[in-house]
Parts: structure tokens; C-alpha cells; sequence
């Protein structure tokens, strides 16, 4: 193996010791392509072209071409969906375009914000840039003109890619909007789920509430494409009593109101990626922001990069339980704070100063005015940015609490090594490698083969194949596939009279 430099800066020698390349892999070298870069062969020159590409490459590449689900009728006589998808963020994008890429097309997107605002890409993703490689994503399936890199290069000439650093957040926001409308998803915007069953036919009846009101759809299979909060809630510490005013404290989830914090004293606790991009967005609104963490070095590794590799990122699922958990808990046990540049950008600031080192220890009202405690003082603030990640809670997810006692939990089925307890991981839901959910232990499997629980707590069954973008291409294909198999073997038997009746005709056209 060749010597390569490591990210930092470091020199490895040629060797050949397993550990350190599984700890450490070189990256594949790109392919020739220097016919762009001479201006021997040219790219789309619009946005329009690039549509009209990608629309060409899905017909070259739609075989096999049949509209092979057989349809369902509705308890209310109309034609029910083959796959409602819950959630239009990239996932619930992706899944629906990776259906549609195996003839799955009677499919609905349900989304509760309104066009533009699903996902954090315009709201709550407070970073100039996306934190994943620009490389990542895949939402496209095999269309290369759908795919991001297409997309900004035809926007900004052909070696802009390779000057890239990192995706504008701003950019990926923008590509979303496009990529939902060239691959034609089909999306009801303002349209909450709230809740499922199964009716006697044995399709599932969805709950959802809209602009025209209430109303049930029906459909073959669910996805829960519904992201960081899919299947749990904002964490906030316990240290938030019962005595602090909501309006005096916010989750870096919530929307906030930057402006407004102005010449205040903004206090933010956490030492990850998005503590850092608030505390830097409350100075640089000009807010005198001070962000506390309890990690006294902060170490921008980001464990997720080690794992941007095949093997990982399409078999961690088919692992026994046991190796999942250590896995999974390895990647917990690794520290990592804000990427490199947030970190810069942060110390730049000449009114956002950082305590490292310095967890907070109480939350008071003092005199009118908030009041922090630290073990090496007490602090007092107006308003509180709380960076605390989020929890895995079913119950916390209204559209699931009337399945709480069906779906098994990991808890429920695997017992961890004691010197690796769960630390709420064992709250992850146990699924199945298709995505689907499993009943508590001697439960009845009912509902369960039809719902797809493609969120992020997925991961401890799936690994990183639902809503992050390093793994989104293997999990949105895995999908597809599951959906199909489901499909395909529920109606086999139908199949194979259409099978004999196809043998039938052709003996038919011989005699006349
Ligand atoms: C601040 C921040 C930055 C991030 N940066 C990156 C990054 O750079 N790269 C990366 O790969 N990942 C990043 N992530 C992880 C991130 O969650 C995902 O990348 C991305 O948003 C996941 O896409 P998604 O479609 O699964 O979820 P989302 O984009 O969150 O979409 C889920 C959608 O489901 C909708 N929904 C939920 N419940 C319902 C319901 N009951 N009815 C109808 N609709 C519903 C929501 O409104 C939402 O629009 C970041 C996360 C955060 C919080």
C-alpha cells in the first residue's frame, strides 16, 4: 500500500497492518476526467437541460418497465395507495424516488410544513456549510443528472465541484426543492400524520389532518421517513426546573429569534456542532454569547467519517446483535466536537467566549434575572440556547402512542454486557433488516409488516442507512427493495395465475 498523509497532516508509511487501515482507509482516487476540464466534452448548460438529462437517463434506465402492483380498493371505494411516506425531508425525497425507481409509483409524500420548510436545511440548520463530505448523499439512485454534484456544477461551471470545500447549506436546501420536482415525488404539503391502524382488508389506515381538515388514507405500506425526531424528542437537561420561563430559554431545535437577542446576555450549553453554530449565531446578532461544555479539549473528530465505507455502510445491518451494540457504542464513546471551521469561526468572535471544561451544575432564578451555576462560579444570563441533542422516546411521538405496546424495543430483546449498559440506546426500536417493526416478545405480528420505520432510530438496527447522507443511498435501496419484496410476495399467488393465464393466451393466438 502507498504511504498517504492523514487529515492531520501526518505521513503514514506503506504497511500492511489490518487495524490501521480498518482505522484509517485511503481514499479511492477519482477517475480521468480531464475531457471536461480541456473543454473536450461539455456539461448541460441549464438547469432546464439538466431536467430534461434526467429525465432521459430515468427512461434508459426504467427496465423492467411494468406497472406490476396490483391495486387495492379503499373501505370508502377508492383506489388505495401502494406506499404513503411520512415525512418530506431527503429521506422521505429519496424514498420516494427509490420507489418510483422500481415502479412503486402509487405513492404519496405527507409532510407537515409547508413547501420549503421541511427538514433543518431552512430553519434550524444554523451552519454556512453541510457538516457531511460533499461526496455523500445519493439521493438521485442512479441518475447521475439528478444527483447534487450535476446540479451545482451545471449552476457553476465544470471544476467548481473540485474547488468545493463542503455543500452550502443553502445550495442543499435549494437542490432538495429542484430534485422533488424533476423526479416528480409526489408531495401533500401543511399534512400532519397522526396516527395508524389496520383496517379488516388488511391495509393500513392513516390518520392525517390538513388544510381541508381530517380524513383517513389508506395505503399498502406506511414509511416513517420523519427524521432526527422520528422516534424520540429534544432532550432538554434536567436541570430546566419547572421556574424558568419557556421564553427564556430555547432548544437549538427551535426557532429563534436572533434579532431579538441583541445586546442581551445569551448562555449556551453544549459541545457539539450545533451548540456552536447557535452560540455563533446569537454573537454574531450581537448578543454577548458565552457557550459552556463539560469536555475541557474539544477534538473535532468525527467518528461518522470512519464509517463512509462499503462494507460498513451496507452490512453493519446484517451483524448480530451483539456486535451492533458494540459498535454502536464505540461511536458513542468517541468525542467529538464542532467541525474545524465552526470551531475557527467561533474563536474569531471577539463577544463569544467559551468555557471549556465547565458543565453547568444548576439553573436558578435569581432577582428577576437567570442565574447558571458552574462549578467554578455562577453566571447570570437572559436567555439560554440548550445544544443537548435529542432522546429516544416513543412515547414521546403522539403518532405512535397507540402501538406502544407492540413494538419491540431493544431492551425488550438483547441484553447488553454490563460494562456496556445501553445509556438510553436500549430504547432504540429492534427492527427487522427490511425496516419493519417486530411485536414485543410473544406478541402478534399484525400491522408490522407494512410499516417502514426509516427514521433516525433506525440506527442501532440499521446503522447510519436512514438520515444521515454518508449511508442514505444504501438504506433509501434497501427500502425499495423491502417494500418490493413485501409487495411481491403478498400477491405471488396472483402472480402465478397471471403466469398461467399468459400461457393460456399464447396457445390461444397459435389456434386462430
Ligand atoms: C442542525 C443539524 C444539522 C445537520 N447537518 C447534517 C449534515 O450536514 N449532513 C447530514 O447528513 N445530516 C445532517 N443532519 C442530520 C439531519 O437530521 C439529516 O441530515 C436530515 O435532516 C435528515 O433527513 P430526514 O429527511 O431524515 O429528516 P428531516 O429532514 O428532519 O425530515 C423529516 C420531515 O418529517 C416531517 N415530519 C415529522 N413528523 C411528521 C408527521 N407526523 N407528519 C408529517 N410530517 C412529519 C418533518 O416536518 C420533517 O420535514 C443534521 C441535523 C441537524 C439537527
Amino acid at each position: 500500500m502507498d504511504k498517504y498523509v492523514k487529515d492531520d497532516g501526518s505521513v503514514s508509511p506503506p504497511h500492511h497492518d489490518p487495524v490501521e487501515i480498518a482505522g484509517w482507509m485511503p481514499d479511492v482516487p477519482y477517475v480521468d476526467e480531464s475531457a471536461f476540464a480541456e473543454g473536450k466534452v461539455r456539461l448541460p448548460k441549464t438547469i432546464d437541460e439538466l431536467a430534461a438529462h434526467a429525465r432521459r437517463e430515468m427512461n434508459i434506465a426504467r427496465y423492467p418497465a411494468k406497472q406490476w402492483c396490483l391495486p387495492r380498493t379503499s373501505p370508502d371505494g377508492t383506489k388505495a395507495l401502494d406506499v404513503l411516506v411520512v415525512g418530506g425531508g431527503q429521506a422521505g425525497f429519496g424514498v420516494a424516488h427509490a420507489l418510483k425507481r422500481v415502479h412503486i409509483d402509487n405513492i404519496l409524500v405527507v409532510e407537515t410544513a409547508r413547501r420549503g420548510g421541511e427538514g433543518p436545511w431552512g430553519t434550524y440548520a444554523r451552519m454556512p456549510t453541510l457538516r457531511t463530505h460533499k461526496d455523500n448523499g445519493g439521493l438521485e439512485s442512479g441518475i447521475p443528472s439528478l444527483s447534487f454534484r450535476a446540479w451545482y456544477e451545471v449552476q457553476h461551471g465544470y471544476g467548481s465541484w473540485q474547488s468545493l470545500y463542503k455543500v452550502p447549506t443553502a445550495a442543499w436546501h435549494a437542490y432538495l426543492s429542484w430534485f422533488r420536482d424533476v423526479a416528480d415525488i409526489p408531495v401533500r404539503n401543511e399534512t400532519r400524520f397522526e396516527g395508524f391502524s389496520r383496517d379488516p382488508g388488511g391495509l393500513i389506515a392513516a390518520r392525517v389532518a390538513g388544510p381541508t381538515g381530517s380524513y383517513t388514507l389508506f395505503t399498502r405500506a406506511l414509511v416513517l421517513a420523519t427524521g432526527i425526531e422520528g422516534n424520540g424528542i429534544r432532550n432538554l437537561p434536567g436541570l430546566i426546573g419547572d421556574d424558568i420561563p419557556r421564553a427564556a430559554y430555547a432548544h437549538t431545535h427551535d426557532d429563534i429569534d436572533f434579532a431579538a437577542l441583541k445586546g442581551q446576555k445569551v448562555l449556551v450549553l453544549g459541545g457539539g456542532a450545533s451548540a456552536y453554530d447557535n452560540a455563533i449565531m446569537a454573537a454574531l446578532a450581537g448578543a454577548d454569547t458565552y457557550i459552556f461544555h463539560r469536555m475541557k479539549e474539544l477534538v473535532s473528530v468525527n467518528p461518522g467519517t470512519w464509517g463512509e465505507f462499503n462494507g460498513y455502510l451496507a452490512h453493519y445491518v446484517e451483524l448480530p446483535p451483539e456486535e451492533k451494540w458494540r459498535f454502536s457504542k464505540t461511536f458513542g464513546t468517541i468525542k467529538s466536537g464542532p467541525p474545524v471551521a465552526t470551531l475557527r469561526r467561533a474563536q474569531s468572535l471577539e463577544n463569544l467566549v467559551i468555557h471549556p471544561g465547565e458543565g453547568w451544575t444548576k439553573v436558578a432564578r435569581e432577582d428577576g434575572r437567570l442565574a447558571v451555576m458552574t462549578a467554578k462560579g455562577t453566571y447570570d444570563a437572559d436567555f439560554l440556547i440548550l445544544g443537548t441533542g435529542y432522546r429516544m422516546d416513543l412515547s414521546a411521538v403522539p403518532s405512535l402512542k397507540d402501538h406502544l405496546g407492540e413494538i419491540a424495543l431493544w431492551r425488550d430483546m438483547y441484553t447488553p454486557p454490563a460494562d456496556l449498559p445501553g445509556n438510553g440506546l436500549e430504547l432504540s426500536p429492534w427492527l427487522n433488516p427490511d425496516f419493519t417493526f417486530c411485536p414485543k416478545p410473544g406478541g402478534p405480528r399484525t400491522w408490522h409488516d407494512q410499516v417502514f420505520n426509516f427514521s433516525r432510530g433506525a440506527q442501532l438496527s440499521m446503522g447510519v442507512q436512514t438520515i444521515g447522507l454518508s449511508g442514505i443511498r444504501f438504506g433509501m435501496a434497501r427500502l425499495a427493495a423491502s417494500v418490493e419484496k413485501y409487495f411481491f410476495k403478498e400477491d405471488s399467488a396472483v402472480y402465478l395465475k397471471g403466469l398461467q393465464s399468459w400461457q393460456t393466451r399464447d396457445l390461444a393466438a397459435l389456434d386462430t
